[in-house]
């Protein structure tokens, strides 16, 4: 590729197999969820969220996304059960959003596409760091969830309010006493799946936990987003919008609920 990858038409999404040839792989994310295929499995476990202590640190815009990092060297903010054995640590999360509110999540249902999409990024502690934990089948742990447009999420005004202080790539502010469970639905019911990154290198590690549930944002809140730059300052300025990857094949993987 002449450019690092993106989402441009010139190094988005069609582009990212010649330098990353995972992306025709057979556990590739985002999928489109067919709930008249989705088989309910019994055997699942309610999920355990136990994210009391989570300590957030740092909000960075990284030219993709902005993240919102965790200290994830101790089990602060984990998540378990569910389709997981063992444990999961929180270490960031992110978003992904369109141009427009018709599009912008990963994940679709029945072909529907939500504003944006929020992914709560887990490793497992059986392995030393994420950055071992992202080269194994069972290495992370990301749990989705939807936006749609309705009132404005409370919890996430405190995001919206710092995009200003991060408009372009590398720039970063201190971001202290987040509680990620301000974002989160009242219904965990989910949709389970094995998949990968949805971001180059997109590393097949990641067992998908998609929320039925969406959260409403105002849509005020999400035109904040779309005042980020994918570029660092002082470079021609293009808006980030459209950061989503599309649905990929789901070839031979089932899709299960947990309701
Ligand atoms: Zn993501």
């Amino acid at each position: 590729m002449a450019h690092h990858w993106g989402y441009d038409k010139h190094n988005g999404p069609e582009h990212w197999h010649k330098d990353f040839p995972i992306a025709k792989g057979d556990r590739q994310s985002p999928v489109d969820i067919n709930t008249s295929t989705v088989i309910h499995d019994p055997a699942l476990k309610p999920l355990s969220l136990c994210y009391e202590q989570a300590t957030s640190r740092r909000i960075v815009n990284n030219g993709h996304s902005f993240n919102v990092e965790f200290d994830s060297s101790q089990d602060k903010a984990v998540l378990e059960g569910g389709p997981l054995v063992g444990t999961y640590r929180l270490i960031q999360f992110h978003f992904h959003w369109g141009s427009s509110d018709a599009q912008g999540s990963e994940h679709t249902v029945d072909k529907k596409k939500y504003a944006a999409e929020l992914h709560l990024v887990h490793w497992n502690t059986k392995y030393k760091d994420f950055g071992e934990a992202a080269q194994q089948p069972d290495g992370l742990a990301v749990l989705g969830v939807f936006l749609k447009i309705g009132s404005a999420k409370p919890g996430l005004q405190k995001i919206v309010d710092v995009m200003g202080s991060i408009k372009t790539k590398g720039k970063s502010v201190d971001f202290t006493g987040f509680d990620p469970r301000d974002l989160l639905p009242a219904s965990l019911d989910y949709w389970t799946y094995l998949g990968s990154l949805t971001t180059p290198p997109l590393l097949e590690s990641v067992t998908w936990i998609v929320l039925r549930e969406p959260i409403a944002v105002s849509s005020e809140q999400l035109m904040k987003f779309r005042t980020l730059n994918f570029n660092a300052e002082g470079e021609p300025e293009h808006l980030m919008v459209d950061n989503w990857r599309p649905a990929q094949p789901l070839k031979n993987r089932q899709i299960r609920a947990s309701f």
